[in-house]
């Protein structure tokens, strides 16, 4: 499977390439929300996972085949991409031999730690999570690994964020029944305040989450958390893109790594394959290699997890 994948429609980063550093599903947290599944390499621990040479072809390959200019290369992973030791020669690449400007998509919790903040340096945005207020409920959203502790976490991103001199964003993201009350609202805020983020992205679960019983808050409650928020906030939304299968030969292999990835609202699969003529994701169904999910009123492709 590719380390890089894309073009991938983006209200944040226009047309981003995606790379992934890191094995499926390795990261310190497991957030009840994640729309990957349930971490089954849980470490906080960093590694080389890859050689950095292998990710760097597949980004060359992918930016070449896509036959249009890249706005941003997200490096985001299926998991924690800061785990990956390799962070900043990838960022490096990027920037210096393709010349395409570079954000990191993290959960901030190994911000902490010196080389990575030294790695992150010369990216040009950084997007943290800060979905806790508190010690309780960064435990009950995030099941971080257990040498993480709140107070440390958040201030590792402080430290980070101090001498950071690209954008730093930070998305909260509201899960009903755990961080959408009032009182966690504004503990969240003194959070953010201490990182002073230049935007802030309000999130809610909108694919198919880990734990069922995992629900987006209702209207009202997204509604007061934007107004005590408030600052330079943006809503984030159900993705309406359409996904670009590059110069992929296989088509069922195309939907399979997208949906691994992304789970793809049906009205993208059926583009896709309207683009590619031909219907496959139906018989993939049918031959349980992906499975067709609903949630909050849309059918989700998803990949059937042996
Ligand atoms: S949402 Fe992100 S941080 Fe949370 S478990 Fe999934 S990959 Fe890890």
């Amino acid at each position: 499977m590719s380390h890089a994948y894309g073009p991938v429609p983006s209200r944040r980063f226009g047309r981003s390439i995606g790379v992934s550093p890191i094995p499926p599903k390795t990261c310190s947290y497991s957030c009840v929300y994640c729309q990957l599944g349930k971490t089954t390499d849980m470490r906080a621990e960093r590694g080389r996972f890859f050689d950095p040479k292998e990710i760097e072809k597949d980004i060359e390959n992918t930016v070449t085949s896509c036959g249009c200019k890249a706005d941003f290369i997200t490096i985001v992973g299926d998991g924690e991409p800061t785990l990956s030791a390799n962070i900043g020669e990838l960022i490096s690449f990027c920037k210096s031999h393709l010349k395409i400007p570079v954000a990191i998509i993290t959960n901030g919790s190994l911000l902490w730690n010196a080389e990575l903040q030294l790695q992150l340096r010369v990216a040009d945005v950084v997007s943290v999570t800060v979905s806790a207020g508190d010690e309780e409920t960064f435990r009950k959203i995030h099941r971080p690994h257990g040498s993480l502790k709140f107070s440390e976490v958040m201030s590792g991103m402080e430290t980070f964020r101090k001498s950071y001199q690209g954008k730093f964003w930070a998305e909260v993201m509201l899960v009903a029944g755990l961080n959408d009350s009032n009182e966690s609202i504004v503990s969240i805020k003194k959070q953010l305040q201490r990182l002073s983020p230049d935007k802030v992205f309000i999130a809610t679960p909108t694919r198919p989450p880990t734990e069922p019983w995992v629900k987006p808050p209702d209207p009202e409650s997204v509604l007061n958390a934007a107004s005590i928020l408030g600052g330079s906030l943006e809503m984030t939304f159900p993705e309406m893109g359409s996904f670009n299968p590059g110069e992929h030969e296989d088509v069922a292999d195309t939907i399979l790594q997208l949906c691994s990835r992304h789970p793809m609202m049906e009205k993208q699969v059926r583009e896709l394959e309207a683009r590619l003529g031909t219907e496959v994701a139906d018989r993939m169904a049918d031959e349980n290699v992906v499975q067709w999910k609903e949630y909050m009123g849309i059918r989700y492709l998803l990949p059937v997890r042996k």
